[in-house]
C-alpha cells in the first residue's frame, strides 16, 4: 500500500478518511478484535499526528483511521517540548511514520489564552502559563503578519510548530531532504469536521 511509504500518499489517505469523517460515511477500519491480534506482535503506524488534546478533536476519529494506524502525542495547545519532539523522532526514526501531521483546530481555549495574554499585556501565574509560552511565538508571528482572527492563528500557530519540528529534528529534516517523510501543518473545523492544510513540507 502506497500511502504507507509515500508521504504524499499517506496525507491523501488521511483527506480520505476526514472526508468519510465529515460526511458521516464512516468505515471505522481495523477496529476488531482480529486487528488486535494482528498487532499483539508489533506497531508499524504510516502517520504521526501533534495535535491538541482538546476533546473535540479525537484525531484517530477525525480521520477515519484505527488500531495501529495513527502515532498520536497530544498536549494542550499542541505545545511542544523535549518529550513532544522524542516521541515524535522515534516515530521517525524507530517506527519509520512516512508523515507528520501537526493539527491545530477551531476555538483553541489555549491559543485563546495566549492570544488575550499577549493582548491584556500579562502573563498567567497558574499552570496555564506553561502553554502562553509556548504559544507566544505563534501568536507574534501572527500580529506581525497582520492577522488578529482566531482562525488564522490557529493556522499560523499549526505552521510554526511544523517548521520548529523541521528544523529542530535532524533525522526529520534529513528524511524530508530524501523525499521519505513529510510534514503538514493543518487545521480542523470544529463547524464541518473537515481537515484542511495550511502548509506542506515534501521533497521536490
Ligand atoms: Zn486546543
Amino acid at each position: 500500500m502506497p500511502f504507507r511509504t509515500i508521504p504524499r500518499d499517506a496525507w491523501d489517505h488521511l483527506l480520505e478518511g476526514n472526508q468519510r469523517f465529515a460526511t458521516d460515511t464512516s468505515v471505522h477500519p481495523h477496529s476488531g478484535s482480529s486487528r488486535r491480534e494482528e498487532l499483539r506482535t508489533g506497531q508499524a503506524p504510516f502517520a504521526a499526528v501533534l495535535a491538541c488534546s482538546d476533546s473535540r478533536v479525537p484525531v484517530e476519529m477525525l480521520f477515519d483511521a484505527g488500531l495501529g494506524d495513527l502515532f498520536v502525542v497530544r498536549t494542550a495547545g499542541g505545545c511542544v517540548d523535549a518529550a513532544v519532539t522524542g516521541s515524535l523522532e522515534f516515530a521517525v526514526t524507530t517506527l519509520g511514520v512516512s508523515l507528520i501531521v501537526v493539527l491545530s483546530h477551531e476555538e483553541c481555549g489555549a491559543i485563546g489564552a495566549a492570544v488575550s495574554s499577549f493582548e491584556e499585556g500579562d502573563l498567567p501565574s497558574d499552570l496555564t502559563r506553561v502553554f502562553v509560552e509556548k504559544i507566544a511565538p505563534s501568536v507574534i508571528r501572527a500580529k506581525r503578519d497582520g492577522h488578529e482572527e482566531r482562525s488564522a492563528i490557529e493556522e499560523i500557530h499549526a505552521a510554526e510548530t511544523a517548521e520548529h519540528l523541521v528544523h529542530r529534528i535532524p533525522p526529520v529534516q534529513a528524511r524530508i531532504a530524501d523525499g521519505s517523510l513529510g510534514v503538514v501543518a493543518a487545521r480542523y473545523r470544529l463547524e464541518d469536521g473537515r481537515v484542511t492544510s495550511v502548509e506542506e513540507h515534501f521533497a521536490g
